[in-house]
C-alpha cells in the first residue's frame, strides 16, 4: 500500500526524485543532467546504418550469399557479433532507436514503446513528439505519422543521447536521416545538427520546427531533384538467380505473407504518385533513395574532411514493413537483405573515396528482430500461432467486477486501458474503493496469466519494482518498465504466438523472446579492431560503448554496459 501510493505521488511529483519502492531505488532523471566534456580527436567520421528489424541470425544464414565487400568485409576486417541480444522486453522500433542513441535500456531513457498510455495527459502519446507541439518543416500537410501531426520532436527522451554528449565540443557534428520520423527523431537525439525524414506522401525528406524554420539548401535541392521518382511504375524483382531464394528460404508463394505474395512486386506508376511513395518505403528502393540522401549530405556538409568529428546517422526503414508482411523466411526478406549488404558494400566504396581509408568509422545494427510467420517456421518447428489480445484478455474486466463489484454500477471501470502488452488499472478507483492495489493487480494478473491457449505469465507493478528478479524474462520486462509510462500488469503470451488476431497475415515484433531482442552488430574501419566474428551472446547494447569509443568521447552516464574487453585489450583507450 505504501508503495503505490508513493508510486502515485511520483506521477504529480517534480521530475528529479529518488524513489524507493519495495526495496529498489528509481531514478527519475531530469534530462539537463551533466554530460561529460568532450575532448577534441583528430579528424574523423562515424557513420551508422540502422536496418530497421535486421534479425541478428540473417547475416550468418545467408553469408554464402553476400557478397565480398559489404557484411563480409566487415565481419573480416572488423568486429562482429553473432549473437547481439537487446536486453529489455519491449522490442519496438521507437524503443529500439532509443536505446542504441543513448546505450541505455528504456527504463532510463523513458521511450518504452513507440506510443503509450499517459495517465496524467488520460491519452496515448508519440515516442518522437512532445508535449509541445512544433510545425512541419516546411510548413504544408502531411508528413506527420505520429498522433501529434508534423511537429515531431525527442522531447519524451529522458536522457541525453551519444549524439547529445558528441554536441558539446562546437566543432562538432550530428546528422540524423531516416525513412521513418521516429527513427530520424530518436537517433538525433535533442540537439542534432540536422534530423530529416521522409513523407510517404509526398516522397519528400522534411524536419520539424523544433529543429529548425527552414531546409538547409542540400536537403531542398534533393527534394527538388529527380531521385524520388526512379522506381516509379517498376517493379521489385529478385536481385539473383530466384532458384537460391527457394533453396535458402523456401517457396515465394508461402501462405501466411500478406499483400501480393510473389515477386515481381510493381510499383504504382503514371498520375498514382501518393500510392507511390507509400508503397516506395516498403521496397529497397526506399533504402536506396535514403542512400542518396545520405551521399548528398556526406558531400554537401564535407562530413569526415573538416575540423572536428562528424556522426551521421542513416535510418533504412524499409527492411522492417518488408519483414512484416512477408516474415523472416521470404524470398522478400532474403532479398531485402542481400539488397542491404550490396548497400553497405556501396557505402564502403564510396567512403573510401570521399573521406579517404582510415579517416571513417562505419557501424551497422538493428533496433529488433522479428517472429516467424507460424505457417512458415522452419526447424525446429514451434507452436507458433495467431490470436487476438481482446479476445483472450478481454474478460478480465468481468472477472475484476465479479470479484471486486462493479463501479457505481457500471462494468468494466477497474481498467482504465488496455494496450497490449500492458494493462493499467484504475488507480484512482482502487484507492477510492480504500483496495490495496497489489491486491487488484495480483487477481488481474494471476488470471492472465492462466489463459489457457496463449498466455506464459503475466507481471505486475509491485513485482517489477520489487528486489528480487531471478527470472530472466521478469528481468528484461524490468527493463522496459518506468513507473509513469508503463502499465500496471504485463501480459506475456507464449513465445510465437502473434498477437495480431486469428485472422491475419504478417507477423511482427515486440516481445521478450530471443527472435525478436536478436540483432545484427557490426563495427569496421578508423578505431575499430580487427576482431573477427563473435559468436558468444552480448548484450546488444555494448554498440554505446563502441560508439562513444570511436567518437572519441568519454562514456555517457547513462550507458547500460561496458565496452567489451576484448576492445580494450586490441586497441588503446581514448
Ligand atoms: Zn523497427
Amino acid at each position: 500500500m505504501i508503495g503505490s501510493r508513493l508510486l502515485r505521488a511520483s506521477l504529480i511529483l517534480a521530475p528529479v526524485l529518488m524513489l524507493p519502492v519495495a526495496g529498489i531505488v528509481f531514478v527519475i532523471r531530469k534530462y539537463n543532467e551533466p554530460i561529460p566534456e568532450y575532448k577534441p580527436s583528430e579528424n574523423r567520421l562515424v557513420v551508422v546504418c540502422v536496418f530497421d528489424q535486421l534479425r541478428g541470425d540473417y547475416l550468418a544464414r545467408f553469408a554464402p550469399l553476400f557478397g565480398d565487400d559489404g557484411f563480409e568485409r566487415m565481419k573480416a576486417h572488423g568486429v562482429s557479433y553473432g549473437n547481439a541480444m537487446l536486453p529489455y522486453a519491449g522490442t519496438t522500433t521507437s524503443a529500439g532507436h532509443a536505446s542504441l542513441s543513448t546505450g541505455a535500456v528504456p527504463a532510463v531513457h523513458g521511450i518504452v514503446d513507440n506510443q503509450w498510455y499517459d495517465r496524467l495527459l488520460g491519452k496515448p502519446v508519440y515516442a518522437a513528439s512532445g508535449d509541445r507541439m512544433y510545425e512541419r518543416v516546411p510548413r504544408g500537410p502531411g508528413g506527420g505519422r505520429g498522433n501529434d501531426g508534423g511537429g515531431l520532436s525527442p522531447e519524451r527522451l529522458l536522457v541525453p543521447t551519444i549524439g547529445d554528449a558528441l554536441m558539446k565540443n562546437k566543432k562538432n557534428r550530428v546528422f540524423s536521416l531516416a525513412l521513418k520520423d521516429r527513427s530520424s527523431v530518436l537517433l538525433g537525439g535533442r540537439t542534432p545538427t540536422g534530423a530529416y525524414w521522409y513523407d510517404p506522401s509526398r516522397g519528400d525528406f522534411h524536419t520539424s520546427s523544433y529543429y529548425r524554420e527552414q531546409l538547409p539548401g542540400w536537403v531542398e535541392q534533393f527534394n527538388a531533384g529527380g531521385s524520388k521518382d526512379r522506381w516509379l511504375g517498376g517493379e521489385w524483382t529478385h536481385l539473383r538467380d530466384a532458384n537460391l531464394y527457394e533453396r535458402f528460404s523456401g517457396p515465394d508463394d508461402a501462405p501466411g505473407e500478406a499483400g501480393g505474395r510473389t515477386f515481381p512486386h510493381r510499383l504504382p506508376g503514371g498520375d498514382q504518385r501518393e500510392d507511390y511513395y507509400a508503397a516506395l518505403e516498403a521496397t529497397p528502393f526506399g533504402n536506396e533513395l535514403l542512400w542518396e540522401l545520405g551521399k548528398s549530405c556526406l558531400e554537401s556538409e564535407r562530413l569526415g574532411t573538416r575540423d572536428g568529428v562528424d556522426l551521421l546517422f542513416l535510418g533504412f526503414s524499409a527492411n522492417d514493413p518488408i519483414g512484416h508482411a512477408y516474415g523472416p523466411n521470404s524470398h522478400e526478406v532474403l532479398d531485402a537483405t542481400l539488397r542491404a549488404d550490396r548497400l553497405v558494400a556501396e557505402m564502403i566504396a564510396h567512403l573510401n573515396t570521399v573521406v579517404g581509408p582510415g579517416r571513417f568509422t562505419l557501424i551497422v545494427v538493428a533496433d529488433h528482430g522479428v517472429c516467424d510467420l507460424p505457417e512458415t517456421e522452419r526447424e525446429p518447428k514451434t507452436d507458433g500461432m495467431r490470436f487476438d489480445p481482446i479476445a483472450e484478455y478481454g474478460g478480465l474486466a468481468d472477472v475484476l467486477d465479479e470479484k471486486f463489484g462493479k463501479i457505481d454500477g457500471r462494468a468494466g471501470r477497474w481498467i482504465e486501458r488496455m494496450d497490449f502488452p500492458w494493462i493499467t488499472l484504475n488507480a484512482a478507483a482502487i484507492e477510492a474503493a480504500n483496495l490495496p492495489r497489489e491486491i487488484v493487480e495480483e487477481t488481474a494478473a494471476q488470471w492472465a496469466a492462466n489463459r489457457p491457449a496463449v498466455a506464459e505469465a503475466a507481471y505486475t507493478r509491485t513485482q517489477l519494482a520489487g528486489a528480487t528478479q531471478q527470472d530472466p524474462m521478469l528481468r528484461a520486462v524490468r527493463q522496459s518498465f518506468h513507473p509513469e509510462r508503463s502499465g500496471d500488469v504485463y501480459l506475456l503470451p507464449k513465445a510465437h504466438a502473434l498477437p495480431l488476431g486469428k485472422a491475419s497475415v504478417g507477423t511482427t515484433h515486440g516481445s521478450p523472446y530471443p527472435y525478436d531482442r536478436h540483432v545484427a552488430l557490426l563495427a569496421y574501419g578508423n578505431d575499430v579492431p580487427n576482431l573477427g566474428e563473435h559468436k558468444a551472446a552480448v548484450n546488444a547494447l555494448i554498440f554505446g560503448p563502441m560508439l562513444c569509443r570511436v567518437l572519441g568521447i568519454a562514456r555517457t552516464p547513462d550507458l547500460s554496459e561496458p565496452l567489451p574487453d576484448s576492445w580494450k585489450q586490441d586497441a588503446n583507450a581514448p
